[in-house]
């Protein structure tokens, strides 16, 4: 199943697809933005412009929407069996794993990130998702419940469940991770039977049209999958707050997260959000101390530090706390920043000016709070939106950098003596994404992992994903999980009938 892609036809096939101007898919066509206008997209290494892209807007969301609208009500889609319909979603993961050098490299193009982690870790883990979605197509069940009725004595019922979906989606993505982002909404949603909006993100639009002409070569249906690239103000506003969406499924900013909030009161939609996180990674001094340097260097800067779940708040038991903090910042200077294209990068750019100038930004804040770099601190380079890796100590529970989520490779070291403490400190945020602890001893991992208040707890080890495991948050980190058994809450809803015998 593995491409057999050469890299000249690799080369032609990534250059034809930059080349034109890219469409967005509403009703199976590949289609320009009603209002004729398109928006470019920046290669991060270099600030050039990629490509250029089909603005979406309202007119474009209201065309997309009735179309995922006709082909929930009354289209081929709700007439396909269950095994169809995952049969389609499987073939889906068949052509993207066929595709993966494509989708790897434009990824690095868009977005950044090094060539080597998007194709071993994006690409894949989408692949995977749509596989491990498409069998519960088949598995959605409703229950039959023995019922009473108390104020009815004598009679008899029959009473069951069905689990439906829960219709025309809107999902809303971010460009951190691009093309995976669009396999968590998609893959679920395709499986449990709703139809789609897809609204990636303004900076990193490409693989999820490219991913658009696979949906099509699969064969799903016109209008079960519309993608609808263009500006969250504008489009994904538009998709919010539109009255035929009946649920609307969000990965970003707790910020925007809560516009999306009110946008969706017009018609009451259902929400699902994937916000920010300000996640607390614990060292204890009983740990395996070195698999802890690493897995917290890693923590905070794989993917650039650009994840929701990052490990940016390290703290760290006093007696090893130096030691740990040198070895995490001994890892940051050692860490190759460069074009994701280049071979031996561990990590790429920030993924726009935007996201450049605010971690430059926060880094400011940070020395002024008071707080000192043991690795890093600055900008990186001239062209492109390069940061490096930082370490920075001397920070307090109430410092900016410490309590706002920065999204880029910058880790808070912060030492604690007394476990008991610790956990007030360490739930003092108003995320609750995910956490981090190492130790050895396992009663008070397990004990730790009930009282801290995130979505996702590691024990000695760090952004483990599974398309099997429920992920989400806690507090202002989000409302619902995605991925595993949970997120099919997100995309079905139960309706109970009753027949008197
Ligand atoms: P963002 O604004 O929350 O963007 C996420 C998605 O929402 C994008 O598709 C965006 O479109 C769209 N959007 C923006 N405003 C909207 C609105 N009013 N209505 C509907 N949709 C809207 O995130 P960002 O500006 O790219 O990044 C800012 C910060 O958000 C980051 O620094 C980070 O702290 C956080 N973030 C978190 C995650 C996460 O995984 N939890 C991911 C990305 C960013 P556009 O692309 O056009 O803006
Ligand atoms: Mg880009």
């Amino acid at each position: 199943m593995a491409t057999t892609i050469s890299p000249a036809q690799l080369d032609a096939r990534v250059a034809e697809f930059l080349d034109k101007p890219r469409k967005m898919l509403i009703d199976g066509k590949w289609v320009d933005a009603i209002s004729g206008k398109t928006f470019p997209t920046y290669n991060p290494a270099t600030g050039e412009v990629l490509a250029q892209v089909a603005e979406g807007d309202a007119a474009d969301i209201d065309a997309a929407v009735k179309a995922a609208r006709r082909a929930f009500d009354s289209g081929p889609w709700s007439r396909l069996t269950a095994s169809d319909r995952g049969k389609l979603v499987w073939k889906l993961a068949d052509l993207l794993e066929r595709h993966i050098e494509e989708f790897a490299t434009l990824e690095t193009l868009d977005n950044g990130k090094p060539l080597t982690v998007a194709r071993a870790a994006d690409v894949p883990l989408a692949v995977d998702m749509f596989r491990y979605m498409a069998g519960w197509a088949t598995k959605l069940e409703g229950t039959t419940i023995p019922i009473s009725v108390p104020y009815t004595p004598g009679a008899n019922y029959h009473a069951y469940t069905l689990r439906e979906p829960v219709g025309v989606v809107g999902q809303i993505i971010p460009w951190n991770f691009p093309l995976l982002m669009a396999a968590w909404k998609l893959a679920p949603a395709l499986a449990c039977g709703c139809t789609v909006v897809l609204k990636p993100a303004e900076q990193t639009p490409l693989t999820a049209l490219l991913l658009g002409e696979l949906i099509q070569e699969a064969g799903f249906p016109d209008g079960v999958v519309n993608i609808v690239p263009g500006y969250g103000e504008t489009a994904g506003a538009a998709l919010a707050a539109h009255d035929l969406v009946d649920k609307i499924a969000f990965t970003g900013s707790t910020e925007v997260g809560k516009l999306i909030v009110h946008a969706a009161t017009g018609n009451l939609k259902k929400v699902s959000l994937e916000l920010g996180g300000k996640s607390p990674n614990v060292v204890f001094q009983d740990s395996d101390v070195e698999a802890a340097i690493g897995g917290a260097a890693s923590a905070i800067f794989f993917n650039h530090g650009q994840c929701c779940c990052a490990g940016s708040r390290l703290y760290v038991e006093r007696p090893v706390f130096d030691r740990v903090v040198e070895g995490v910042a001994a890892k940051a200077k050692k860490i190759k920043v460069g074009s994701g294209m280049e071979p031996g990068t561990h990590m790429g750019p920030l993924v726009s000016e935007e996201q450049l100038q605010r971690v430059c930004n926060y880094l400011e804040i940070g020395m002024k709070e008071g707080a000192t770099a043991m690795a890093g601190g600055k900008k990186l380079g001239e062209k492109g939106y390069f940061v490096e890796p930082t370490v920075l100590v001397n920070t307090k529970e109430d410092m900016r950098v410490v309590q706002e989520e920065i999204f880029g490779p910058v880790v808070a070291a912060i030492p604690f003596d007394d476990p008991e403490e610790l956990v007030p400190r360490a739930n003092n945020s108003m995320y609750g994404l995910a956490a981090g602890i190492w130790t050895k001893d396992i009663s008070k991992a397990h004990r730790l992992a009930s009282a801290l208040r995130a979505g996702t707890v590691w024990i000695n080890c760090y952004n483990i994903f599974d398309a099997a495991l429920p992920f989400g948050g806690y507090k202002q980190s989000g409302w619902g999980r995605e991925m595993g058994k949970d997120v099919l809450n997100l995309y079905t809803q139960t309706k109970a009938v009753c027949t008197r015998l």
